[in-house]
């Protein structure tokens, strides 16, 4: 053993294995590390860069290490310091900062100004605002939330997969026109000569053209690092996977980390079929294979090992253990909702490390309750990707601004902002009128007074005046139903939804969260006073969490990380998969690799949870508890009927878009040749033997397999 790998295991207790030892050693070309979770991906590649410091002098500055997120990234420093606390520091950063400082100097380089236009408030030219005027300038109708999103990610998923712009009307639109809308969006962004508004995908695609175009530009970053390498690669784009290509050009010393099992974001261009093609992209790549998770107990690989199995599209793996059998995975499906909810609370309440202990989910918008109960018992809690949309959502103002005009009756300011709210139908006009007339004295008679209703609106404005009597001496919670039921705001809600194209039962989501936050309070003011604590406690748990904190996250942003216990909640049939998710066997398999990766967080224990009723309706659970109970009792995959395999996904290869101006056909590759490389661009046709072809490019020579570069096109004509 290299007394490298003594030391450490002296200092802290790690003895790496075999092949953990020769990753780590491997430092010089590519390398490829296809490994199971847990099984020291990430230790090994902290211990990579120590080992190229320590032992082969390398200047922290010469290394580049690539995470998916800031979060991973900053858990990737903590992990570095704790291994090496003598070592300066090394620079630990998301693909997307990387590519942001090739823009950057890029642009400014050939003279442009630019302006970002996602990841900050800047609501007249953000990409949101621009892609909804564009939607309504095509498709003469609104656009619904769920529609901005689905054509966010297909936007995305167009750039990150290399779809030239002119067939974007020709792939598999998510709906009509998409394609249009997103050709619209890259000319309004690139419309002025010298002035570039700029995305986080552009930033990608941009700093792949600058490094493709301008060579100077190139070997000024390619100059810059002398190691690269690349955790949770299977969650890179090929746009991202191109703009590493650009940097290895020179010396191939890259080493990408993968699980291919743990693939979640393939729904917005992320493809780990790339994979498939590493030695094809480098030839002389190896490839190692870690099987042995070091992370959880033996029942939690197994079983996990067996679940993920019933995927057909993933290389094989047999994840194993030698840790010991602790308590076996709990299934438990509570009664309700909120006795799930008082499930988790009185184990946390039982539980002394809570800063080893995380609270997964699917949807951000299970979150809530648990802040909100988290909050009140004074539990502390980390959420790094807090959502506070919640907080800030006009379905809330509504709410309170509904309780506020009990408080006094004669605020007509406020009666304008919920009259409209109140399924009556009242015009804006008439609002605007009523607001400006000399008339005080209560609302509701003002309004009546005013003869502008009809009957109807008159008998239902009347109603509304008699619940308002009642109001103050409710608790909050009666208040909401209230509000919703009696006083028109759920019915006119409705219609809103129907209109703008809101997700109706999102909305009665919220407002059924909002219920359960009022529950145990007595005054409106104190629900008014919770909800200001909670969008405060929040922001807390999110940039200054306190010590000891259990923490709250989606199980996308999961990934990587681990904790003694976990509990995985509100696993419902709907929710995970979705419902959309159980109509596609692609998406039905990455929803089971998300199941996965929330389950191989746990090291000792590991709780699926879910309930069985809410707000009266019956609710099912989620097809993979069941799929984990057959595991469980079986020892093995159970066998997917007929029917299912043949629906079953094969692996998708690389969708790469063909260049229609690619070489065919092997005769057309003659020696001597000028041709034109997808990647490495011009070169010379050296040689051509055993479907062996040589390039000799401008600064490097490079060997490819003939087949993979006609079927894939990759050679043009010059
Ligand atoms: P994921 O796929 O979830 O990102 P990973 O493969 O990156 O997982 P790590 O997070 O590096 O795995 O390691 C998982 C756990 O196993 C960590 O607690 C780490 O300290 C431990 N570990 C890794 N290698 C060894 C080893 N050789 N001996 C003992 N423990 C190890
Ligand atoms: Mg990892």
């Amino acid at each position: 053993m290299d007394t490298f790998f003594k030391e450490k295991y002296e200092e802290m207790g790690i003895r790496l294995n075999e092949v953990q030892q020769r990753a780590v050693m491997a430092t010089e070309g590519p390398l490829l590390l296809l490994a199971c979770p847990g099984s020291g991906k990430t230790t090994t590649m902290i211990m990579r860069i120590g080992y190229l410091i320590e032992r082969k002098n390398v200047s922290p500055n010469r290394i580049k290490a690539i995470t998916f997120s800031r979060a991973s990234a900053a858990d990737m420093q903590v992990r570095f310091e704790s291994f090496f606390p003598h070592l300066p520091k090394v620079d630990f950063s998301t693909i997307h900062s990387l590519a942001f400082m090739i823009t950057r100097t890029y642009l400014e380089k050939i003279g442009k100004r630019y302006e970002l236009i996602e990841g900050k408030q800047h609501p007249q030219f953000s990409k949101q605002a621009i892609l909804k005027r564009l939607y309504k300038e095509v498709l003469k109708e609104d656009c619904t939330e769920d529609e901005l999103a689905t054509l966010s990610t297909f936007i995305s998923g167009l750039k990150n997969r290399f779809i030239p712009k002119e067939n974007w009307e020709e792939v598999a639109q998510p709906f009509r026109q998409a394609g249009v809308i997103a050709k619209k969006y890259e000319q309004v962004k690139t419309k002025q000569a010298d002035f570039l508004y700029v995305d986080f995908d552009d930033m990608l695609v941009i700093a792949e053209e600058a490094l493709r175009i301008d060579d100077a530009l190139a070997d000024h970053f390619r100059e810059r690092y002398d190691y690269l390498m690349t955790d949770e690669s299977q969650d890179t784009s090929l746009v991202q996977h191109k703009i590493v290509e650009h940097l290895v050009a020179y010396h191939g010393n890259l080493c990408v980390v993968a699980d291919d099992d743990q693939s979640i974001y393939t729904w917005r261009g992320a493809d780990p079929t790339y994979l498939l093609q590493f030695q094809q992209v480098y030839p002389d790549a190896q490839i190692l294979k870690m099987e042995q998770n070091y992370r959880s107990s033996k029942d939690i690989v197994e079983t996990s090992a067996h679940f993920i199995q019933r995927n057909v599209a993933r290389y094989p793996k047999e994840m194993f253990t030698e840790n010991k059998k602790e308590k076996p995975i709990e299934i438990r499906q509570l009664p309700t909702r909120k006795d799930q909810l008082d499930f988790v609370m009185y184990e946390l309440l039982n539980t002394e490390r809570l800063s080893e202990t995380a609270i997964l989910f699917r949807n951000n918008a299970s979150s809530t309750l648990y802040v909100s109960e988290l909050h009140r018992r004074g539990i502390p809690f980390y959420m790094k990707d807090a959502d506070d949309r919640f907080f800030n959502h006009w379905v809330i103002e509504d709410i309170l601004n509904f309780m506020r005009l009990s408080f006094n009756l004669e605020r007509k300011d406020i009666f304008a902002k919920i009259v409209m709210k109140m399924d009556l139908y009242v015009s804006r006009k008439m609002v605007t009128k009523f607001e400006h007339s000399s008339q005080n004295g209560n609302v509701f008679d003002v309004f009546l007074n005013a003869n502008v209703l009809n009957r109807r609106q008159v008998k239902k404005l009347k109603d509304y005046q008699k619940g308002y009597e009642v109001l103050p001496d409710m608790r909050p919670m009666r208040v909401i139903q209230l509000i919703r039921h009696d006083l028109g705001y759920e019915a006119s809600i409705k219609n809103r939804a129907e209109k703008f194209g809101y997700r109706f039962d999102h909305l009665t989501e919220i407002l059924d969260t909002l219920e359960s936050i009022a529950m145990p309070l007595r005054t409106m003011i104190e629900f008014a006073e919770r909800l200001k604590q909670l969008g405060e406690a929040v922001q807390q748990a999110k940039f200054d969490p306190q010590e000891n904190a259990v923490t709250l996250s989606t199980l996308h942003s999961a990934k990587g990380l681990e904790f003694e216990q976990v509990f995985m909640i509100d696993l419902q049939k709907g929710i995970i998969p979705s419902d959309e998710d159980e109509e596609d066997g692609h998406l039905l398999e990455e929803a089971r690799r998300l199941f996965y990766v929330g389950m191989t967080r746990a090291k000792k224990r590991l709780a699926l949870l879910s309930y069985a009723e809410d707000d009266g309706k019956k609710k099912a659970p989620s097809r993979f508890i069941g799929e984990v109970r057959y595991v469980q009792a079986n020892g093995k995959v159970q066998q997917e009927s007929k029917r299912h395999v043949q629906k079953a996904p094969k692996m998708k290869k690389a969708s790469i878009p063909l260049n229609p101006n690619g070489i065919q056909q092997i005769q057309e590759l003659k020696i001597g040749h000028t041709v034109l490389h997808r990647v490495f661009g011009k070169g010379t046709i050296a040689s051509l033997e055993d479907m062996k072809l040589v390039i000799q490019f401008e600064k490097q020579q490079k060997e490819f397999d003939v087949r993979f570069i006609l079927e894939n096109r990759l050679l043009e004509h010059v």
